[in-house]
């Protein structure tokens, strides 16, 4: 997961985050508007077919009924006036009359009866459908009597008294020259009738339409489902209408919800009549697919959209991860400087290599100062070209291995250019998982090496005459004679004292004395080797511990160094010439000597006696009297 955040950049987390939210509210805005588009233009559909079919089917009824009207008009002129007036006009005009109403009865296909009433509303003449027609009454007769502008009148048959049948009457007034009116040829069309045209209307299952006259009476009506008929129309409308008031307009389109739905409804005034027609669908019909449709819509919105959100999440979620791993880094960043600064200018020199190889991976400037060489040229070194001795770094390396860490060991190690020095070398290796880096730090210690050898010179040699001091001979001859003794090996000691040398004090001064005791040295650093063991024990007296050397060759050395000083001449800041002598004792390893104050005892005896026999002489203490 975290991979995959890190494949973009906080930048462009960032963008593909916005770009997600864009993407997502754009789905949101265009499916609202498909789904609001969509549904006026159902809406829009469903009103334009609730018109149309109005239309149509109030044409239909209109002619339906005009035609109606010119088969009466054609029925008053096949008449006399006289017909309407007498029930019996005699057989044979009773037979004509009859056969008309008949004749008649047969071409208005929709009425069910057909008859001529009298002026004084009795039925004089009648002719019937198949069902037993009953729809005309006295209610319409006045009212035609009574207006003699109105030559027809379509109405409502509210009830037959005993058929219970409904439906609409077409009449006309029938004048005679004297008497005004005569009476009124009427035909009556029942429901059922209308009632089938309105059922051929295609307006859904939740469909009504009502055939209703200007009383708000309902001639007819038709729909296929029982809810649909709690519809209420428009009163105010449908007399308006009716009246052909209605502003001018031969039909209203209307939306309502009066009952559960919201419904489309087309009220039509039926031309020539004062019925008006309405036709309505409900949206439960025209919506319904609109609805299925919007379903699917919100759910693949809703799908789409969660999707973006997602997106937008991970990815603004990604911009974050992005941005702290940036700050993060930075400061790394930083605390990886401070630290390369800190162990740049530590005083320790630095030096990181790796295993297995040891090649070095860093050397702080200390390092390079001190092994002199660049920093660059280190990376191409191993680490254990550094020590003089590189057993002594594989030494190191495996203590390393068994968990130790090394603290301030003294090394010999050198530069690049092969010049060797001291160093204090601490070292300890820094494992992670990958990798194993060891780190060695190191202190040049040449100066205080240098110190401790001038101390240690110091402390062991004597400063007039340079040679050892009696303490370092000491402990040096100790050791020879320990050596000495172990190999069973000979070995001579020389006691030599210049003679007289009071004297040379007293008489050109102590310097003169200094000068004689540096010259006695030199003369026994020159006849002596390197292995003897040369000191000055104290004042003008010195000492000689000759390893491998038995007792004769030791007299003849002895000789050598008596001839030597005695043939030396010294020259006085005065340029006076100034000799002298000296009285030496030999003596050589017994069994026995433990101690070189042993031997140096019997060298003394020696020298004394050389002393009390003239000076300027060798003495053995083997060989002196007893
Ligand atoms: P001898 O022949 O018996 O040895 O006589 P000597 O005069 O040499 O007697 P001794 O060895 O006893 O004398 C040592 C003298 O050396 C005493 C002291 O003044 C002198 N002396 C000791 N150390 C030094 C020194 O460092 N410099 C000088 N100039 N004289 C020293
Ligand atoms: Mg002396
Ligand atoms: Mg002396």
């Amino acid at each position: 997961m975290r991979s995959v955040y890190l494949f973009w950049s906080s930048r462009q987390s960032a963008m593909i985050s916005l770009i997600g939210l864009l993407f997502g509210l754009g789905m949101v805005f265009i499916l609202g508007y498909q789904v609001s588009s969509s549904y006026r233009a159902e809406v829009d559909r469903a009103r334009n077919d609730v018109d149309i079919q109005g239309q149509v089917l109030a044409g239909q009824l209109s002619s339906a009924l005009r035609e109606s009207d010119l088969i009466l008009h054609d029925l008053e002129q096949r008449l006399n006036v006289g017909d309407l007036a007498r029930a019996d006009l005699g057989e044979n005009r009773n037979q004509i009359v009859q056969h008309i109403l008949a004749e008649k009865l047969a071409l208005i296909s929709q009425a069910d009866n057909i008859g001529l009433v009298n002026a004084e509303a009795a039925i004089t003449h009648r002719a019937v459908a198949d069902t037993d027609g009953g729809l005309l009454d006295r209610d319409y007769f006045t009212l035609m009597r009574d207006n003699p502008h109105k030559e027809r009148l379509y109405s409502r048959l509210i009830t037959d008294s005993k058929t219970g049948a409904r439906g609409i009457v077409v009449a006309r007034r029938v004048e005679s020259g004297e008497k005004g009116f005569a009476g009124l040829i009427v035909a009556s069309l029942p429901s059922k009738h209308f009632e089938r045209l309105l059922g051929q209307l295609t307006l859904g299952a939740h469909g009504r339409v009502m055939l209703l006259d200007n009383q708000m009476g309902v001639i007819a009506s038709y729909t296929p489902h029982a809810a649909s008929a709690a519809l209420k129309p428009d009163s105010t409308i449908v007399r308006q209408l009716a009246a052909g008031s209605g502003e001018g307009k031969s039909a209203v389109l209307v939306q309502s919800r009066a009952d559960q739905a919201t419904r489309e409804i087309s009220y039509r005034h039926v031309e020539g009549t004062p019925f008006v027609l309405l036709v309505s669908k409900s949206s439960d019909d025209y919506l319904a697919s609109w609805r299925e449709a919007t379903l699917y819509y919100l759910l693949g919105g809703g799908l789409l959209l969660t999707m973006a959100l997602l997106m937008s999440y991970f990815f603004w979620r990604s911009h974050r991860l992005a941005r702290t791993l940036a700050q993060k880094e930075s400061k790394l960043n930083a605390s990886e400087a401070r630290f390369r600064q800190m162990i740049e200018t530590t005083p320790v020199a630095l030096v990181l290599a790796r295993r297995p190889d040891f090649f070095i991976t860093y050397v702080n400037q200390r390092a390079a100062d001190l092994f002199d060489m660049p920093q660059a040229a280190a990376l191409s070194m191993r680490a254990f070209e550094l020590y003089l001795n590189r057993l002594d770094f594989m030494d190191q390396m495996e203590q390393l291995q068994g968990g130790k860490t090394i603290r301030a060991v003294e090394m010999r190690l050198q530069r690049q250019n092969g010049e060797p020095f001291w160093g204090t070398l601490s070292l300890s290796e820094v494992s992670t998982s990958e990798s194993s880096t060891v780190v060695l730090g190191i202190v040049d210690i040449t100066e205080r090496k240098q110190m401790e050898v001038e101390l240690k010179r110091r402390a062991t040699t004597d400063s007039l005459s340079g040679l050892a001091n009696r303490a370092h001979f000491m402990e040096s001859a100790n050791q020879e004679l320990a050596r000495a003794e172990r190999y069973r090996r000979p070995l001579s000691l020389l006691m030599v004292d210049i003679d007289h040398f009071k004297r040379i004090n007293d008489t050109f001064g102590h310097d003169v004395g200094d000068k004689a005791i540096r010259a006695l040295s030199d003369i026994c650093r020159g006849i002596l080797r390197d292995v003897d063991l040369l000191a000055r024990l104290g004042g003008e007296e010195f000492a000689a511990l000759l390893p491998e050397t038995a007792r004769d060759h030791a007299v003849s050395v002895a000789e050598r160094l008596r001839i030597a000083i005695e043939a030396n001449v010294i020259i006085t800041d005065d340029g006076q010439e100034v000799r002298f002598t000296s009285s030496i004792g030999v003596t050589q390893l017994r069994d026995g000597d433990t101690l070189v104050d042993d031997l140096l005892k019997r060298a003394d005896n020696a020298l004394y006696y050389s002393k009390h026999h003239g000076r300027n002489k060798v003495s053995v203490a083997e060989e002196l009297p007893q």
